[in-house]
């Protein structure tokens, strides 16, 4: 379950943040890209466990956005969802991904902290 590191790292990467505001985390908007291969219910159900042991994070509400993927096709530049089901060839050429436009994020969205001043 390789979202156990990921949470642990993404909690790190957001208690340097906290610190740098010298502020407590209390809400923050995790995106996943679809393509990322995370598992979002793993995420978050590894973040509500280890959330815990970072102080500043503690009293953070984490909120989870998929990205869906969109890519281009290979032949004739099609903007399609690449699929697992169809082996992530275009539905309308059969054609194989040329450029993926979205999908591979994974972000820190709009964090926000306890003592800052909007
Ligand atoms: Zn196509």
């Amino acid at each position: 379950m390789h979202e156990i590191t990921i949470a642990n790292n993404l909690l790190r990467q957001l208690t340097k943040i906290a610190q740098t505001k010298q502020a407590q985390l209390i809400s923050v908007n995790i995106e996943i890209g679809e393509f990322r291969s995370i598992d979002k219910e793993c995420l978050e159900f590894a973040i509500d466990n280890l959330k815990d042991n970072y102080p500043l994070l503690n009293q953070c509400d984490f909120k989870y956005k998929i990205i869906t993927t969109l890519a281009y096709c290979l032949k004739n530049n099609h903007l399609y969802k690449p699929d697992f089901v169809n082996s992530f060839k275009c539905n309308q050429c059969d054609s194989g991904i040329k450029a993926i436009i979205q999908g591979e994020e994974f972000n820190i969205a709009n964090p926000k902290f306890s003592n800052v001043v909007n």
